[in-house]
């Protein structure tokens, strides 16, 4: 008989033009060998030129999705992508504890706070912000944010290696046990360095640096493949490793499709197994 592969939900959006959001998650998850399962949290309308509009999933709705799955298949890792409004952030973190998910429960829980696409459009309801904050972080193993994400969230514009660092230490006050700040957004540097924290260990992931405009959904793969390698066993620091080499494939093999931005793709991934 087939051996049941581990599973990893992603509690998130969808993207029309199937480059980022639960599109993106799920592609990652079965290219990194996991069963995805998923909490759909909105509808989106776009494509590569960018977001168009988008509906929200009722809170009750998101909450049946995630138990439904975790009470019958089992969770073995969990991450949120765009939650669009603070009342489907309360929502999930209530049934995140309900079912037993999140950094003290064996479960690890990364938060990818989405709050704008790259072309500029809103994914979150402007109160949602402060519930990021003060109900996902405290139960996060792990938070990735961009670069605008982190000046949202902390007011640090993150410029070179001394103000990453202390915005990985403003983000940490918010309670998650590991912070990944990624560097991606910082075009003058030549490389793109994340910072990985847990406030005692900084861990600095060099990448290199690709000239491509084909990026859309690179945040949620990366997170997705994050979570990917926590449902199989890695630690955070090798799933980090592990994240962050496979979305440099990502960027490095992302086509273009439509007139804007086309998407970063993990079909290498394919053609080598
Ligand atoms: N659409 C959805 C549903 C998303 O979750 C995201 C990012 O998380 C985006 C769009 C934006 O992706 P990008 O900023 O890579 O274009």
């Amino acid at each position: 008989m087939t051996e049941t592969p581990r599973t990893a939900l992603t509690i998130a959006g969808s993207d029309s033009g199937g480059g980022a959001g639960i599109q993106a998650d799920l592609r990652t998850f079965f290219a990194c060998g996991v069963h995805g399962l998923v909490s759909l949290t909105a509808v989106t309308v776009q494509n590569s030129l960018g977001v168009q509009g988008f509906t929200e999933i009722p809170a009750e709705v998101v909450a049946a999705q995630i138990k439904a799955v975790a009470q019958d298949m089992g969770v073995n890792a969990a991450k949120t992508g765009m939650l669009a409004t603070a009342e489907i952030i309360r929502t999930v973190a209530k049934t995140l504890d309900e079912v037993h998910i999140g950094r003290d429960t064996g479960v690890p829980f990364v938060v990818d706070p989405v709050a704008a696409s790259m072309t500029g459009h809103a994914l979150l309801r402007e109160e949602a912000l402060e519930a990021i904050r003060t109900e996902l972080f405290p139960r996060a193993t792990l938070i990735t944010p961009n670069l605008d994400e982190v000046k949202l969230l902390t007011g640090v514009s993150v410029s070179d290696k001394e103000s990453q660092y202390a915005a990985a230490r403003a983000l940490l006050e918010f309670g998650s046990t590991w912070v990944l700040v990624k560097g991606g957004h910082m075009y003058d540097d030549p490389h793109c360095v994340d910072l990985l924290s847990d406030g005692r260990e900084f861990v600095e992931l060099s990448g290199h640096r690709y000239d491509t405009e084909n990026t859309h959904g690179g945040g949620d793969t990366m997170a997705s493949a994050i979570t990917a390698a926590l449902a199989k066993g890695a630690t955070v620091p090798d799933a980090v490793a592990q994240g962050k080499e496979f979305i440099e494939r990502c960027v490095a093999e992302g086509y273009a499709l439509g007139a804007g931005v086309g998407p970063v793709s993990p079909f290498w991934r394919l053609k080598e197994s």
